[in-house]
Formats: structure tokens, C-alpha cells, sequence
């Protein structure tokens, strides 16, 4: 039993179509995430059971769910496409957690929608698996991200560039409302729906922000701080679309994701980012081009007057400085200080230079400076060494900066190479051990353990992953 609350599928016509999700062959529970299922208030052994089951690959339908299939626009790679919207997803409703926070539950890949286009509506295991591991690690950090309840294989063939295993993804968001999804009423002139958009965001999100202006502040100022505990992670989105950007500050949409390996500021992973838009170091820049878009759809909300404009390019433009202060807050807790001055920027940057010389780890040079071994990953140890006494004398002992860190510096992260290896293995052998061992130790990401020690690796040369897909 799930009691469902859909304030969405309240909003009046024109916000989403009605869509059932499409039944599919032979479902088959992969994963289903207990300690979400236990703060989201759902009862985990119904959802194991047969009709819990049904549910999550989209075959029944439990009382209270409205699905539909929300319309939304959005810049992809900086061109407007005036409509999108969910083409592979349905949202089934609205929950009430126990502790009054509201949730989305969506299932992804449940079928085509009336805007599917010419996509087939399904997802195949391989980024199903992804974004569990990935959005859940992200979770267990600490950093705003959509969560993923539950995955289901569908006992169907999903055709991409090969025939591959289908699977249904459930997520779970605080909303499923994008930029794009102000952008689909600004574009077509809509500003009642406009109204009732923001409203209902407000009323959602932000119940403390009096209207646009506010709102649009809260969007900047929850943005900042996610795009800094990205780039704290060496996490590339590589898909930062204004479709594929929360307003409730949520990390959405796992496409082709990555986490750097050996650190390099321009680098980027996914296939269709040609021209390295949203490479690692554009993230801050991406994210203000996008709250830009924002900013332009909610002007007609804040009075359209030539003040209107001045205030919401204000807005915007607060985001850097927003950004900054949560970057050195970040960076700075990676090194041990808890609180930074602005001299410690310096000290940052110097060993971000350094790195990036030699491509030395991301994730090894951060986790080692408590250990002691983050010299090992330099081959130039003079230079490092250097580095190290002026971070010595400005910490002043590593006992209490070993505190800080232990919690700003993960010991492992979802490598490109073991999430593939984790899908390889589940898609060619239907062996999901690696899968579960991987979502395991990523679980805990601050914890050592022994047999979770080779997951803390680096790629061997032949294992590296260079380029990662939708
Ligand atoms: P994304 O690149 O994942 O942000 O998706 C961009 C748009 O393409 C969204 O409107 C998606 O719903 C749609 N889309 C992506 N994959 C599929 C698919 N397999 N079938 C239908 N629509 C899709
Ligand atoms: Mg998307
Ligand atoms: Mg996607």
C-alpha cells in the first residue's frame, strides 16, 4: 500500500498528458533500496512482494497513482527545443514521507509517452544500473540528488546499436521540475500557467520566497551549492541541458556522467559532447548560461519592466560569488580546514596545478592527504613535498584536520571502469554480484574495509574508460 498526494496532476490541463506506464513481459526485482524505502515511509516487504513488484516495472498500477507524463522544454548543447518532455518516464504520483517531505515517485523506462518522438520509451539495464550506483553514491555524500528506489528487468529486448536487456528504473525526487519546464510556458507566451508554475514550485520547494524574484534566488543559490559539491567530486554531468536542471537543486538525469580518474580541469567523457560544453571546469559556467534561461522565463512574473530585467540579471549574477564561497568551503574541508579564509584559495589552486601536471588521481591525492599517501601519487614527490610543508604550517597539526577530511575526501567513488564492469557482468552473465558488492561499498564512501580496498583503485592503464553514452 502507497498513499499517494499528486499535487501535479492537480494543476489544471496543458502541464502533462495522462499516461499509463506499458506492461512489460517478465519483471524481475534487481535492486530494491531498503534504507530509502524506510525514509521514504513505503513498506519494503510489499514492495518485494509480487504486486510491489508489478508496481515498480509498471504492470499494475496501486491505488492513488494519476500517471502521466510531464510536458517540458529545454537548450540542448545551447539550442532551444520548445518541446520535450517525459518521453521514457511516468510519474506515478506523490508520497508524503513521514517526516512531511514530499516525493516523485517516476518510473524511467516504462513505455512510450505522447512525447516519446521517435524513441522507443524504455531504457536498457546499463544506465538503469548507472544511475542506482551513481545517484546513490552521490546520496550517501551528502550532495542533492534524485535517489533510485528500485530497478526491475523487463524480460524484453531494448535495441540500441546491439539487442540489450531492458530494465525500469524508479526514482525518486523532491519534484521532477526543470528549467525546461518554465521554458516549455515562457516560450509559448503561457503566463497564466507561468503563474501557476511558479507558484506551485514555490509552495513545493521554497515556501519561504514571496515570489519570482525570490524564487529565482533560491534556484541560483541551491544550484551553487550543488554544481561546488560536483566539482569537489570530480563529477562530470556531461549532459547540464536546461531539461536536465532541477529547480529544487537536485542532481538529475545519470546519462553519460563521470567521475574523473586522473585529474584534468577540460576533461570530458560523453560521446556527444563534442566540443566539451560541459567539460568539468564549465560546470559554474554552464550553470549560470542555464539560470540565465530561468531568469528570462520569470521576468514576465516579476513585472516585465527594464527593473524587472536589471533584477533577475542581478540574481543571476550572484551566482558566482554564491559558487565561490561554496567552492572554497569545499576544497577547503578536503584539505583539512574547516574554516577557510580566502588565503587558503592559494593553497587550493596550487595543488589542483600540480595534479593537473601529471593527471595524478582525483580521488587518491584527496583521500591520501590523511593517510599520508597522497605523496605516492606524484611522480614529481620534490613538488609535492613543497606543497605539503605549506599546508602543514597552515593546518597546524593533523590531528584535527584528519577530522575534516574524513568526511569532505570519499575513499572511493563510482569509477567508470567498475560501473562498466558491473554492467558487463550483469548484462552478459546475468551476474549481479559486482553490482551489489559496487552499491555496497559506495553506500558507506567515508568507511574502510578490506575487501572493499580494490574498489579504491585506480584504472590500470588498459582499464580506463575515455568515453561514456547516453
Ligand atoms: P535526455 O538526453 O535524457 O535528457 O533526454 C532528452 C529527451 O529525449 C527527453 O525528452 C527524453 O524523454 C527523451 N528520450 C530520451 N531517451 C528516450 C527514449 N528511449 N524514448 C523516448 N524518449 C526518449
Ligand atoms: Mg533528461
Ligand atoms: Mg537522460
Amino acid at each position: 500500500m502507497i498513499h499517494f498526494d499528486n499535487s501535479y496532476a492537480r494543476l489544471p490541463e496543458g502541464f502533462f498528458t495522462r499516461t499509463a506506464p506499458t506492461p512489460v513481459r517478465d519483471p524481475k526485482l534487481i535492486a530494491l533500496n531498503l534504507p530509502l524505502a524506510e525514509r521514504l515511509g513505503l513498506d519494503a516487504e510489499w514492495l518485494s512482494g509480487p504486486e510491489g513488484v508489478r508496481m515498480l516495472a509498471g504492470n499494475a498500477l496501486p491505488e492513488g497513482a494519476e500517471p502521466i507524463a510531464q510536458a517540458y522544454a529545454g537548450h540542448q548543447f545551447g539550442g532551444f527545443s520548445p518541446q520535450l518532455g517525459d518521453g521514457r518516464a511516468v510519474l506515478l504520483g506523490e508520497i508524503v514521507a513521514p517526516d512531511g517531505a514530499r516525493f516523485d515517485i517516476q518510473l524511467k523506462g516504462s513505455g512510450p509517452t505522447p512525447f516519446s518522438r521517435r524513441g522507443d520509451g524504455r531504457a536498457w539495464l546499463g544506465p538503469v544500473l548507472r544511475e542506482y550506483l551513481v545517484s546513490e553514491f552521490m546520496a550517501a555524500f551528502g550532495v542533492p540528488t534524485t535517489r533510485a528506489l528500485a530497478a526491475v528487468s523487463t524480460g524484453e529486448k531494448v535495441i540500441r546499436e546491439t539487442i540489450l536487456p531492458g530494465a525500469v528504473l524508479t526514482r525518486v525526487a523532491a519534484s521532477h521540475i526543470r528549467v525546461g519546464t518554465f521554458e516549455f510556458y515562457a516560450a509559448r507566451g503561457d503566463r497564466d500557467r507561468l503563474r501557476l508554475l511558479a507558484e506551485h514550485v514555490i509552495a513545493r520547494h521554497y515556501p519561504e520566497a514571496s515570489g519570482a524574484a525570490e524564487l529565482l534566488q533560491r534556484v541560483v543559490e541551491a544550484q551553487a551549492h550543488t554544481i561546488a559539491c560536483w566539482m569537489g567530486l570530480g563529477f562530470i554531468h556531461g549532459v547540464m541541458n536546461t531539461d536536465n536542471m532541477s529547480v529544487s537543486g537536485e542532481t538529475i538525469d545519470y546519462g553519460p556522467c563521470a567521475f574523473m580518474d586522473g585529474y584534468r580541469p577540460d576533461k570530458v567523457f560523453s560521446s556527444i559532447d563534442a566540443y566539451g560544453r560541459y567539460a568539468w571546469n564549465e560546470q559554474p559556467k554552464i550553470a549560470v548560461w542555464n539560470l540565465a534561461q530561468l531568469a528570462s522565463c520569470l521576468v514576465p512574473l516579476m513585472g516585465d519592466t527594464d527593473e524587472a530585467v536589471q533584477e533577475a540579471t542581478r540574481i543571476v549574477h550572484s551566482f558566482p560569488a554564491i559558487y565561490q564561497r561554496e567552492w572554497l568551503h569545499r576544497f577547503a574541508a578536503k584539505l583539512g580546514i574547516s574554516e577557510p579564509r580566502d588565503e587558503d584559495r592559494g593553497l587550493i589552486e596550487r595543488l589542483l596545478e600540480l595534479m593537473a601536471g601529471e593527471e595524478a588521481d582525483f580521488t587518491r591525492v584527496f583521500a591520501g592527504l590523511a593517510t599520508g599517501r597522497a605523496r605516492d601519487e606524484f611522480t614529481d614527490r620534490d613538488a609535492f613535498d613543497g606543497w605539503s610543508r605549506v599546508w602543514q604550517d597552515r593546518i597546524s597539526g593533523l590531528a584535527d584536520a584528519k577530522q575534516v577530511m574524513a568526511l569532505a575526501n570519499p575513499r572511493r567513488i563510482p569509477r567508470n571502469h567498475l560501473v562498466e564492469q558491473a554492467i558487463a557482468a550483469a548484462r552478459d552473465e546475468g551476474d549481479f554480484d559486482p553490482f551489489r558488492k559496487l552499491d555496497q561499498a559506495l553506500r558507506a564512501p567515508f568507511e574502510d574495509r578490506p575487501e572493499w580496498d580494490e574498489l579504491a583503485l585506480a584504472p590500470l592503464p588498459e582499464q580506463i574508460v575515455q568515453r561514456t553514452f547516453c
